[in-house]
């Protein structure tokens, strides 16, 4: 390695991602190679595979022994967002990308994103686009989360901005003193503030696999964003009770004095049944809410680490580019 020469981490987290790695390696290799400013090395997090990901893996670090590759094999997955951590603990770069295994982040976007870095940004993000191919529902949901959480929270996040950064080494030391437990890195990244340069790309469809998300996940996921960022949750219940209080006292009012005036019974099976059923529905929302916060402090108050590595494969690219 040129002592002039930065150096780029590009952190990789695999989960089954067998099909994609070949194409990958090929695509990144090809466009680092070309980018004569910087020497790069991977960081990749086997996130508990149960494919022969880490096999294949293994098999190109050893195929190519001039490449600088770390990778990093976790004792079991731990999602996403834990195995992204766990490759900024390990960079050595001066920089970082984070990238997805499976070529939705254009790797091409990288030579810009370091170019942005050589001007002075310290954080640099890709935001995607929406594409043809998004159905309208998730289009419309997106859409309303970034509303709301944007809403609620002290930090701002970036509508459809998602992992794939560059992150100088300031920020990347920034992150990892963010020792939280449940992590929510748009969040996370968007916290820890620095000077940021977002850039745009067409987000593009698998390249192979499946996606590892689902309605039900994505909608944990928002919820676990908001709960992360956000008091209101907890705190809306309080002016919610208080309005409804008032209201049930006016409208108690309100039925006394109508029967004192027009001697009148006020009939009211039906009305009671929606009033019973409504407020109960929303007492255990808060009951729920209230759940989420305390289920988070207890994760937190255990002080686990974030993810476990069984085993990491270091190759120190025997090689000077
Ligand atoms: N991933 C991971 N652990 C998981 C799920 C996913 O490391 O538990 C990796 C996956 O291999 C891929 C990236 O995270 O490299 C993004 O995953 P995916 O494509 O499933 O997410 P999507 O693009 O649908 O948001
Ligand atoms: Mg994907």
């Amino acid at each position: 390695m040129s002592p002039m020469k930065k150096l780029l981490s590009i952190i990789i987290p695999v989960k089954n991602e067998s099909d994609s790695l070949e194409i990958l390696f090929q695509r990144l290799t090809k466009i680092i190679d070309n980018s004569p400013n910087v020497d790069y090395e991977y960081i990749i997090i086997n996130d508990g595979s149960t494919d022969d990901t880490l096999d294949k893996l293994l098999e190109y670090q050893k195929a190519n022994s001039h490449i600088q590759m770390t990778i990093i094999d976790l004792s079991r997955n731990f999602g996403k967002e834990a195995a992204l951590y766990a490759g900024f603990e390990y960079a050595n770069g001066d920089c970082a990308v984070s990238i997805d295994a499976d070529l939705q982040d254009p790797p091409e976007l990288i030579p810009e994103m370091l170019e942005c870095w050589f001007q002075g940004y310290e954080v640099v993000t890709a935001v995607h686009e929406y594409r043809e191919t998004d159905t309208f529902l998730k289009r419309k949901t997106a859409g309303l989360f970034y509303k709301s959480i944007n809403k609620i929270s002290e930090v701002k996040l970036t509508p459809n901005a998602g992992d794939f950064r560059l992150l100088d080494r300031a920020a990347i030391n920034a992150f990892l003193t963010l020792g939280e437990k449940v992590r929510f890195n748009k969040g996370l990244f968007s916290w820890i503030g620095f000077k940021e340069k977002l850039i745009y790309h067409k987000r593009e469809v698998r390249q192979a696999g499946v996606s590892k998300w689902n309605y039900f996940k994505l909608f944990k996921f928002a919820i676990d964003g908001i709960t992360s960022f956000s008091k209101s949750p907890l705190e809306i219940w309080f002016y919610l009770g208080m309005g409804i209080a008032i209201s049930g006292f006016l409208y108690g009012v309100f039925i006394i004095l109508y029967k004192i005036l027009s001697g009148i019974d006020v009939p009211g099976y039906a009305s009671l049944l929606v009033f019973v059923l409504f407020f109960s529905g929303l007492q255990m929302i808060g009951i729920g809410i209230l759940g989420k916060y305390i289920g988070r402090i207890f994760i937190e108050s255990k002080r686990r680490p974030i993810f476990i590595a069984r085993k990491i494969y270091i190759n120190e690219g025997a090689a000077d580019k």
